[in-house]
């Protein structure tokens, strides 16, 4: 386990500072440190390469027994770059080069520099990767690398990217061989091209889906390609140390913006497919997220990287100060949370963002896990003794493994390429995806967040919610059939698959649920009020509903809800499964307006589906702002079950199923308590009382 902090983004901190903060950073119970090797910094010259400062630091982290992982920054890139690779600036969507400048967030260096689609960029890029690689591959202290930071390629474009003329050939090469030639792409585009220079991309949202959708699903796959590249380099350079990439948010929460086509900074699962594993930046406080937000981003990053390395890249380490705007500081317990909630979910490295308090720009003054935002103390505090528990545990927490997930919730791409086509963002989708997780998290059901195109897992899942899936293609929708089939449920919301890849509408009875469950929405009607109940097993749900209803035209199946004009949620047997389909929209709805009965309604169907709990909460009762948090996995024969206590409450009582803990004992390594557990005619109980860090880690055979 990497327990870190980055510390260097040259030139800062400045030298004077080096071996004490090292020595420090040592006591402070970790043991790693992440170095940015900025391109632009090592290779201020042409061809000059200029290494002291990195040897000096790998240097000194050694002497202090402290590992580094090296981040390779080639994003940043030398001001030289268009001068010595001419015309190799990227071009926006009106045309015009692009003029790069300083990032906001580092103190030398171009962004976003010259198109990696030009084969002179990448010649450089390459040439300066390799001598990073050469260079340290042999220090005795290299844990590993970080070869992509934030997956960042087209910040600070000021427009949307790129129609370079090698961006350009690079589309429509992926056309080609996606539709094996102009012919097959007329055919699937419904058009009459007569040469590939007419194939532009589109240019702005609200237009034709088919080439913007087409554009965006090129630009996902560009970086997962280019993450590859970089990837397969440092590889054939270094086979042994690991090598991961990291994004600032998992995939399926880039919905784009006006700069930003939708997931255009790369899939995740494809760069779990490729590379050693994936990462994920986090900033709670300064993103106002809560311990759900925190746990949904780090379950949707190893829902990615499976069995590969999970890596929290960078945690927030002190109070984030963006300009002159102060968020709120960091408090040492709610670190310790997020450190050991990424344990949980099974995470191989936590490094913090960052060691000092920066010093220019906007972050002036934040971030620092010894930074003046008052709380630096107590965090120094609980770090050395999370260190010394990761020390003492090391063998425990390098073989644990989180619980298999059986509830799977869909992740479609191509649906987020054809909202931002449409609306300039893929936030309904995203938001859409997130009600479902958050839900989940909060009744503590392990979940697996499953991508169109990494259908192989659906055979592990009973069931598989599909939020807002608009758009579907053959292959997934043969895959979702076949799970159905053979025992799954499927929980389909209004509209899906109502589009194909190429961003045609179907109709209703076109669609491939239709076929399957011989029934068919009747078409939009409009939402006159923002709820409607639902009957299952005797049970009444309130639901929240967004944007419109698609009530059914037949009359089929086990009706579970009514419109005006037809059923609204209707169950069909299909094979050995079934197939629940909701006329509405209610995962967005539920993450803009709580209510308990989504939350009831979700554990419901779960439950139909087959799934029941290892560990249920007893009391206290969940309520909107305060829940237990759990979570649970093994590690080898041991049962390791981490239990988040809300702050209201100090008391869990907990129903373990039969033979959970064979001993009927456990131990909190956290605050070192021994728990019994009662033999009851259900299980196994418990009543737990928060310790102090308002955590515990049951560990027991
Ligand atoms: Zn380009």
């Amino acid at each position: 386990m990497k327990l870190g902090t980055q510390y260097y983004r040259p030139p800062f901190p400045e030298k004077k500072y080096w071996e004490e903060d090292f020595a420090h950073i040592k006591d402070s119970g970790l043991n790693t440190v992440q170095l940015w090797v900025l391109w632009a910094w090592v290779e201020s010259k042409p061809g000059e390469f200029v290494f002291e400062d990195y040897d000096r630091l790998i240097e000194i982290a050694d002497q202090k027994g402290l590992g580094v992982i090296l981040s390779t920054i080639a994003e940043i890139q030398p001001y030289w770059i268009s001068r010595v690779v001419p015309d190799s600036e990227l071009i926006d969507h009106l045309g015009r080069k692009v003029i790069s400048t300083n990032r906001d967030e580092c103190n030398f260096g171009l962004t976003p520099g010259g198109c990696t689609d030009h084969p002179g960029v990448w010649d450089r890029m390459k040439s300066f990767l390799t001598e990073v690689v050469t260079r340290y591959r042999s220090v005795p202290n290299l844990r590993g690398w970080d070869a992509w930071n934030e997956l960042r390629w087209n910040v600070q474009a000021d427009g949307l990217v790129c129609f370079c003329p090698h961006t350009l050939a690079a589309f429509r090469n992926w056309l080609d061989r996606k539709y094996g030639g102009l012919e097959g792409l007329n055919e699937a585009w419904k058009r009459r091209y007569g040469c590939w220079e007419d194939v532009m991309p589109g240019k702005l949202p609200g237009r034709t889906y088919t080439e913007m959708m087409a554009f965006q699903h090129f630009l996902t796959w560009r970086a997962n390609q280019h993450g590859k590249t970089r990837y397969d380099l440092m590889k054939s350079l270094d086979p042994d140390s690991p090598i991961t990439v990291h994004a600032c948010f998992p995939s399926p929460q880039a919905e784009g913006d006006s700069y930003d086509h939708a997931v255009n900074r790369g899939n995740d699962w494809f760069f779990a497919d490729n590379l050693d594993g994936i990462g994920c930046s986090s900033f709670p406080k300064w993103w106002g997220q809560d311990d759900t937000s925190f746990s949904i981003r780090v379950d949707s990053v190893k829902s990615a990287a499976g069995d590969k390395l999970l890596w929290l890249s960078e945690v927030q380490g002190g109070r984030s100060n963006i300009g002159f705007d102060m968020s709120k500081p960091v408090d040492a317990l709610s670190q310790q949370r997020w450190l050991w909630n990424g344990i949980a979910c099974g995470a191989d490295a936590v490094l913090f963002w960052c060691w000092r308090d920066e010093v220019f720009g906007k972050e002036s003054s934040g971030f620092g896990i010894t930074g003046n935002d008052g709380f630096a103390l107590e965090r120094l505090v609980a770090m050395k003794m999370t260190g010394r528990l990761i020390e003492e545990y090391s063998e425990l927490i390098s073989n644990y493994r989180p619980e298999k997930p059986e509830v799977g919730v869909m992740f479609s791409p191509q649906s987020y390429y054809l909202y931002w086509a449409q609306e300039g963002n893929a936030r309904r989708p995203a938001q859409a995806l997130e009600g479902y997780t958050r839900s989940l998290a909060r009744k503590s059901i392990p979940y697996l967040i499953v991508e169109e195109e990494h259908l192989n897992v659906l055979s592990e899942l009973k069931i598989l919610f599909l939020p807002r899936t608009i758009v579907t293609d053959i292959t997934t929708e043969k895959a979702l059939e076949i799970f159905v089939k053979e025992g799954g449920t499927l929980v389909c919301e209004s509209e899906c698959g109502a589009f194909g890849p190429q961003g045609f509408y179907r109709y209703p009875e076109e669609r491939f649920i239709s076929r399957l469950s011989g029934i068919r929405e009747i078409g939009r009607r409009s939402l006159t009020k923002d709820y409607f109940w639902t009957k299952i097993d005797g049970k009444k749900f309130n639901l929240g509903a967004t944007q419109w209803l698609t009530p059914y035209w037949k009359d089929k199946g086990q009706v579970l809800a009514n419109a005006k004009e037809g059923p609204l949620m209707v169950e069909i047997p299909v094979g050995k499964g079934k197939l629940t389909l909701c006329g509405a929209y209610l995962g967005d709805a539920y993450l803009h307006n709580w209510t308990a009965d989504f939350e009831n309604f979700v554990e419901t169907m779960i439950r139909r589906a087959g799934w029941q709990p290892e560990i249920q909460l007893i009391s206290p009762r969940l309520t909107k702002d305060s829940y237990v948090y759990i979570k649970s996995g093994q590690s080898g024969e041991k049962r390791v079950v981490f239990i988040f206590f809300p702050p209201d409450h100090d008391k869990a009582h907990l129903r373990f199923k039969a033979n959970f803990f064979s001993g009927m004992h456990a131990m909190d390594i956290i605050s070192g308590k021994e728990i019994d557990f009662l033999e009851s005619k259900s299980g196994q109980e418990c009543t737990l009382s928060a310790p102090k860090w308002r955590f515990s880690v049951l560990v027991g055979d």
